[in-house]
C-alpha cells in the first residue's frame, strides 16, 4: 500500500496530522479543497488562550515562549511543541460595552492570551510537514471513506475528476460540516442542535478608537446590533456582522474616519451533538470534525498529535484507538453535559434582552469582573428587588433554554461529567483541558 495514512482536510488539526506522522517516518498524503491551503475565509477570533487551571484537578497546560522572532507554543500534556513565526499581540481584558457605555469585564488585568495570524499559523504548520515529506495535493476534496479488510479507501474529487485513495488509516479533519463523518454514518446519532448557524466577520485597517486601554482589550459590543473587536495596532480583527450600522448606535463612526476593510470572513455551520466515539474502523476524527462547533485551534492541533499517537500504536500491534477516543471525551468540554447550558446561556441569553436591558445589566455590574449572562442564570435572585419587571422576563428566558437544551442534554450518556464541580463549565470555561 502506498500510504500509512490519508488526511483529509488541512486545517491545523488535520496539518498537525500530516507533520506529526511524516515526523515519526509515515508515508502521508494530505488532501485539502481549498487550492491555497493558507488562505483562511471562516470566521475565527484568532486568539490563543492560555495557561488555565480548572477546579477539579485537571490542567490546561498551554504555554507559550514570546520573543521578538519566534514564539515556541508548548503543549507539555500531550507533549509536544508547535513554532510559530507570525505577528502576537497579548490581551489582557475582554470587556462587554452596553449600549449607553457601561463596561463589564469578562476577563480583567490577567495575560490570559494573545492574538495570532491564523495564516501564519498554517502556514508554520504546511511547511513543516512539506518538509517531513508529506504529499500535499491542494485543490481536492474528500467525499466519503470506507473501511475495507486492509485499511480505507477515501473517495476524492479534483479538477482531475474522482480518484480513490487507498491507505492503512485516515484521519478527517476536514471540519464542520465533515464529508467524511457524514460518509461514516455518525451524524446519525448526532441531534442537530442549530440547523444553520451563520456568521460574518471583517477584518479592518486603520481604525482610530479613542477607548481607554483598547490596545491590550477585546471589546465586545452588547447590543441588537452590536459587534466584537480585537484590536492589533488600529487593525481591528472579527468585526462581527453588521458592524457598519452599530458603529453608529455606539457613536464611534469616527473611529472608522479612516478604516479600510480588507478580508471578510463567513462560517455557515450545523451545531450537532458530539461524536461520542471518534474512531470508526481506521478512520480517525480530529478536530472541529467531530464537535458541536469548535475544538478551537490548541484542541484541533492536540487533537492531531494525539490521534496520530493512536494510529502509531494501532500499526505496531497495539492498542491506541480506546486511549484516544477516552482522551477525546476528557479533554473537551463539550462532552460535559455543563457545555451546551453554558454556550446557550453566555451568547444566547442576552440576545433575549432589549438594549435597555442590557444597559441596566452592564450598569448593575459595571466595572465588575464577571459575565453577566453566567452570573445571572447562576443567581437570578439578585435583581429581584432591584428590578422585578427584569426578573420575571429572566426567569422566562432560563426556562426558555432550560426547554430548548433537553433533547442534547438527554443525549450524554450516564458518567459523562468530565468535572466533579457541575459549576465548572460556568465558572472556567475552557474548550480544552489535558488531564495530569
Ligand atoms: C466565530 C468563530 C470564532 C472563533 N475564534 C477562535 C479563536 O479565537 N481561537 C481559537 O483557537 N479558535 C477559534 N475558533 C475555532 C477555530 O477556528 C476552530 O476550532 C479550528 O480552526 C478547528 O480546526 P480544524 O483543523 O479542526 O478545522 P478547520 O480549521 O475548519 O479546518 C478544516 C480544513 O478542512 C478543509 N476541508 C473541508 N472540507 C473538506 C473536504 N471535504 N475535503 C478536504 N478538505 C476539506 C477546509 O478547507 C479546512 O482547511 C472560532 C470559530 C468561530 C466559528
Amino acid at each position: 500500500m502506498k500510504y500509512d495514512l490519508i488526511v483529509i482536510g488541512g486545517g491545523p488539526g488535520g496539518l498537525m496530522a500530516a507533520k506529526t506522522a511524516a515526523e515519526d517516518g509515515l508515508k502521508v498524503v494530505l488532501i485539502e479543497r481549498k487550492k491555497d491551503i493558507t488562505r483562511i475565509n471562516r470566521s475565527c477570533l484568532q486568539v490563543f488562550y492560555l495557561e488555565w487551571v480548572c477546579p477539579d484537578g485537571y490542567l490546561e497546560t498551554v504555554k507559550a515562549e514570546l520573543s521578538q522572532n519566534k514564539t515556541k507554543l508548548l503543549f507539555p500534556g500531550p507533549g509536544f511543541s508547535i513554532d510559530y513565526n507570525g505577528p502576537v499581540k497579548p490581551y489582557r481584558n475582554v470587556i462587554w460595552i452596553s449600549p449607553s457605555g457601561h463596561q463589564v469585564y469578562t476577563m480583567k488585568d490577567e495575560f490570559f492570551g494573545f492574538y495570532f495570524d491564523k495564516e501564519a499559523f498554517v502556514a508554520g504548520l504546511l511547511s513543516e510537514a512539506e518538509k517531513a515529506g508529506v504529499e500535499v495535493l491542494p485543490g481536492t476534496a474528500g467525499v466519503a471513506a470506507e473501511n475495507t479488510s486492509g485499511g480505507v479507501k477515501v473517495l476524492t474529487r479534483s479538477e482531475l475528476g474522482e480518484q480513490t485513495l487507498e491507505a492503512k488509516t485516515a484521519i478527517a479533519a476536514d471540519g464542520l460540516n465533515s464529508n467524511i463523518v457524514e460518509s461514516l454514518g455518525l451524524n446519525q446519532e448526532r441531534v442537530v442542535f442549530i440547523p444553520r448557524f451563520q456568521h460574518v466577520s471583517y477584518d479592518v485597517e486603520g481604525v482610530e478608537p479613542d477607548f481607554p486601554g483598547h490596545e491590550n482589550s477585546i471589546l465586545m459590543f452588547k447590543a441588537k446590533q452590536g459587534f466584537t473587536m480585537g484590536l492589533t495596532k488600529g487593525d481591528a480583527k472579527y468585526l462581527s456582522d453588521n458592524y457598519k450600522e452599530a458603529v453608529k448606535a455606539y457613536q464611534c463612526e469616527h473611529w472608522f474616519r479612516n478604516a479600510q476593510m480588507i478580508k471578510e470572513y463567513a462560517v455557515s455551520v450545523t451545531v450537532r451533538s458530539a461524536v461520542r466515539k471518534p474512531v470508526v474502523g481506521n478512520v480517525v476524527i480530529v478536530g472541529d470534525a467531530g464537535s458541536p462547533v469548535e475544538t478551537w485551534i490548541q484542541g484541533a492541533v492536540a487533537c492531531g498529535y494525539q490521534a496520530v499517537k493512536a494510529i502509531e500504536k494501532e500499526l505496531s500491534g497495539q492498542k491506541g484507538y480506546p486511549e484516544y477516543i477516552n482522551w477525546w471525551q476528557r479533554a473537551f468540554y463539550f462532552n460535559d453535559p455543563g457545555y451546551f447550558p453554558r454556550v446557550m446561556l453566555g451568547h444566547g441569553l442576552f440576545q433575549t434582552w432589549t438594549d435597555d436591558e442590557i444597559d441596566y445589566v452592564c450598569k448593575f455590574f459595571q466595572g465588575q469582573k464577571v459575565v453577566p449572562t453566567l452570573a445571572l442564570s447562576k443567581n437570578p435572585e439578585q435583581v429581584k428587588d432591584d428590578n422585578p419587571e427584569f426578573y420575571s422576563k429572566l426567569k422566562e428566558g432560563l426556562a426558555h433554554f432550560s426547554k430548548l437544551i433537553e433533547p442534547i442534554l438527554a443525549t450524554y450518556p450516564p458518567g459523562s461529567t468530565i468535572f466533579e464541580d457541575p459549576n465548572a463549565c460556568f465558572d472556567r470555561w475552557r474548550p480544552y483541558v489535558v488531564s495530569r
